[in-house]
C-alpha cells in the first residue's frame, strides 16, 4: 500500500505533516487571490458588501475566520516577500499569523522596507519566536519613529459569538477606562458560597462582568417603585416551557432548559402566538411575573441573596418563584425569595432543589443532598 511518499489517508506522523505543509501553501495561494479580489473589489460583483462578507457567503466561513482571512490578506498585499516566502514554504501560515498580529497598519511600511533583510531571519524559527523576533522589532520601530501611538488608536473592543454559543470578548482599553473597567471588576466581585464549586478568578471575573451589565440593565431607566428588567426576547414552544425544556433567543442561540426557567421566572412576559413562521394569531400586552409592590414586600424580608453564604444587594438581584410558574407556583411572598443572577441561575439547574417554610427559612439541597438553611436577615421585628 505504502510507495515512497507516505498516504494521506493513513494515520502517521509523516502523512500528516505534509498534508499540513500541503495546506499551507494552499493557504498562501488562497490569501494572495484574496487579497487580489480584495483590491480589485469584485466581491461587489456578487453582490456583496465587502471582502469578508462575501467569504461568509461563498467560503462558508464564520464572521470571525473571514474577518481573520480578509485581514491578513490586506496586510499581505504590502508584503510581497512574507508573501513569496511562505508561498515558497519558507515561512508557515503560523509563522505568517504571527507576523501579521504584530504588524499595525502603521508598521507595515517600516516593515516592508526591511524586508529583504528580516525575512530571511525569521525562516526556520517557531511560531513563539517568530512571534518574538516580531516583538522586539515593532518595539525598536516605535522607538525610531520617536512618535508614540496614541492611545485612542489602540482603544477598541470586540465580542464574537462561536458556534458553539459562547462569546469571545477581547480589547484593549486606554488608561483610563482600564481603571474604571478594573475598579468596578474588583468592587463588583461576589464572593464564593460553601455551597457551590470554588470558582477560577477567571470565571470569576466573567460573573462579574455579566452581573455588572445586568445590573445596568435593571436600572437603566428610572422609574418609580419599579424595576426595568432585562429585555430578551426568547422563542419557546409552550410544551417546552411547561416541561423544563430549552428554548432560543431570537437571533438563533440556544438557552438550556435552566437558562429559559431563570429567566422566565422573574421577567416582563409577551404573548405572541405564532401559527408557522409568519402568521401572528394573537399579540398580548406584556404582564410582570412580580408586580412592583409584591417586589417591593420581598425586598424588605430578604434584604439580599439568599442564598447560603452570598449577601448580594436587593439591587443585584432577582425573583425566584421557589415552585416554578410553569408548575402553577404562585406568584406570593410565600412562594418567592431574592437570590442574585448567579445563584438564581444555580437553582434552576437540575438537582439542585429550594424549598421556603412558612417562617421564611430558605432550605437549599444541592445535587449530592447535601443540605442548608438560611432566615431571612430580620426576621421577626421588621415582619410583626
Ligand atoms: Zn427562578
Ligand atoms: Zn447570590
Amino acid at each position: 500500500m505504502h510507495g515512497d511518499r507516505p498516504a494521506l489517508d493513513s494515520p502517521c506522523a509523516e502523512a500528516i505533516t505534509e498534508a499540513l505543509a500541503l495546506r499551507d501553501r494552499l493557504d498562501a495561494k488562497i490569501t494572495e487571490a484574496v487579497g487580489a479580489f480584495d483590491a480589485a473589489e469584485l466581491w461587489d460583483l456578487d453582490s456583496a458588501t465587502s471582502m469578508t462578507a462575501w467569504l461568509r457567503l461563498h467560503g462558508a466561513m464564520t464572521k470571525r475566520e473571514a474577518a481573520r482571512v480578509t485581514g491578513r490578506a490586506k496586510k499581505l498585499r504590502s508584503l510581497s516577500i512574507t508573501a513569496r516566502a511562505w508561498q515558497a514554504g519558507e515561512l508557515s501560515g503560523g509563522q505568517v499569523d504571527a507576523m501579521v498580529a504584530v504588524l499595525k497598519p502603521e508598521m507595515l511600511e517600516p516593515f516592508a522596507e526591511q524586508e529583504p533583510e528580516l525575512v530571511p531571519s525569521l525562516v526556520g524559527l517557531s511560531v513563539n519566536d517568530t512571534s518574538r523576533a516580531m516583538g522586539h522589532w515593532a518595539a525598536h520601530a516605535a522607538a525610531l519613529a520617536d512618535e508614540p501611538e496614541p492611545a485612542e488608536s489602540k482603544r477598541g473592543l470586540h465580542l464574537s459569538q462561536m458556534l458553539d454559543g459562547t462569546w469571545v470578548l477581547d480589547g484593549t482599553l486606554d488608561a483610563e477606562a482600564g481603571e474604571v473597567v478594573s475598579t468596578a471588576l474588583r468592587l463588583g466581585e461576589s464572593s464564593d458560597s460553601d455551597a457551590e464549586p470554588s470558582r477560577t478568578p477567571a470565571q470569576r471575573r466573567v460573573d462579574t462582568l455579566a452581573d455588572i451589565c445586568r445590573f445596568y440593565l435593571d436600572h437603566q431607566h428610572h422609574r418609580p417603585a419599579g424595576r426595568h428588567r432585562p429585555h430578551v426576547n426568547v422563542v419557546v414552544d409552550y410544551e417546552d416551557l411547561a416541561g423544563g425544556g430549552g428554548g432560543r433567543v431570537v437571533d438563533g442561540a440556544v438557552l438550556s432548559g435552566a437558562a429559559l426557567q431563570a429567566l422566565t421566572c422573574d421577567s416582563a412576559l409577551h404573548r405572541l402566538v405564532m401559527s408557522g413562521r409568519s402568521t401572528v394569531l394573537d399579540y398580548g400586552t406584556s404582564t410582570r411575573t412580580i408586580p412592583a409592590t409584591l417586589w417591593n414586600a420581598l425586598v424588605l424580608r430578604d434584604e439580599h441573596c439568599r442564598f447560603p453564604g452570598c449577601d448580594r444587594q436587593s439591587s443585584w438581584c432577582e425573583g425566584h418563584h421557589v415552585v416554578h410558574i410553569a408548575d402553577d407556583g404562585p406568584t406570593c411572598l410565600e412562594n418567592l425569595v431574592l437570590v442574585c443572577s448567579r445563584h438564581h441561575h444555580r437553582l434552576h439547574q437540575p438537582g439542585w432543589h429550594a424549598k421556603l417554610r412558612p417562617d421564611a427559612t430558605l432550605e437549599v439541597t444541592d445535587p449530592d443532598g447535601r443540605h442548608w438553611c438560611t432566615d431571612p436577615p430580620r426576621a421577626g421585628p421588621l415582619l410583626v
